[in-house]
C-alpha cells in the first residue's frame, strides 16, 4: 500500500503557543504530504513499493541506484515526520519518570544535561536536519542527521527527535532556532517517548 500522511493526533492549534497553528497546518498538510507523494512516486513500480517504510530505510543500499536519493529524502521525510507528530501532545513537556528517566540520568548525567545535549545537537546541525535521542543497540545516544536522513538507516532506533528545518519554526520564531527548541520541549509527550523506550529497553 502506498504511504499516506497519518492524521494529526490533535488539533492544529493544540500545541500553541509553543508551535503555532499556521506552522502545523503547513508542516503536516503540505510538507509531510509532499514527502509522501514523492516517496510513493519514487517507489512506484519497484519491489519496494509495498514494504514497511522502516524496512525500506534500513535497506537503502539495496534499492535501484536511481531511487536511493529520492527514497532517502522522501521516505525518510515521511517516517521522520510520522514519528515527530506522535512525540508531541497538548499539555506536554515536563519531565519523564520511571525507567526512561533513570536511563537519561545515567547516560547524560541529569535530565537538564540531556536537554542541553539534545538542544546543542539541534543548534549544531548546519542547515536542515534533525536532532535525535536514539537507542543505538547498546544504550541511549544523541545524534543529528542532515536533511531527512533517518537514524533507522544507521541501524539506530529513534526515541525522540526535533525537526530543525526552518519550515518547522520560521513562521513563529524566524531565525531563533534556540527559542523554537526551548518551546518544543514544552510539547513533548514523555508517555509516547517512554513507550518507544520500553520497546527497545
Ligand atoms: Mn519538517
Amino acid at each position: 500500500m502506498a504511504y499516506a500522511v497519518p492524521p494529526l493526533p490533535y488539533a492544529y492549534d493544540a500545541l500553541e503557543p509553543h508551535i503555532d497553528e499556521a506552522t502545523m497546518r503547513l508542516h503536516h498538510d503540505k510538507h509531510h504530504q509532499a514527502y509522501v507523494d514523492n516517496a510513493n512516486k519514487a517507489l512506484e513500480g519497484t519491489e519496494w513499493a509495498d514494504r514497511d517504510v522502516v524496512e525500506v530505510l534500513r535497506n537503502l543500499g539495496s534499492l535501484p541506484a536511481d531511487k536511493q536519493g529520492p527514497v532517502r529524502n522522501n521516505a525518510g521525510g515521511h517516517y521522520n515526520h510520522s514519528l515527530f507528530w506522535g512525540w508531541m501532545a497538548p499539555g506536554g513537556g515536563g519531565e519523564p519518570a520511571g525507567a526512561l528517566r533513570q536511563a537519561l540520568d545515567s547516560t547524560f548525567g541529569s535530565f537538564a544535561d540531556f536537554k542541553a545535549a539534545l538542544k546543542a545537537a539541534g543548534l549544531g546541525r548546519f542547515g536542515s536536519g534533525w536532532a535525535w535521542l536514539v537507542h543505538d543497540g547498546s544504550g541511549l545516544a544523541i545524534v543529528s542527521t542532515a536533511n531527512q536522513d533517518s537514524p533507522v538507516s544507521d541501524g539506530k532506533t529513534p526515541l525522540l527527535g526535533v525537526d530543525v528545518w526552518e519550515h518547522a519554526y520560521y513562521l513563529k520564531y524566524q531565525n531563533r532556532r534556540p527559542d523554537y527548541i526551548d518551546g518544543w520541549f514544552n510539547t513533548i509527550s514523555w508517555d509516547a517517548v517512554a513507550a518507544g523506550f520500553d520497546k527497545v529497553g
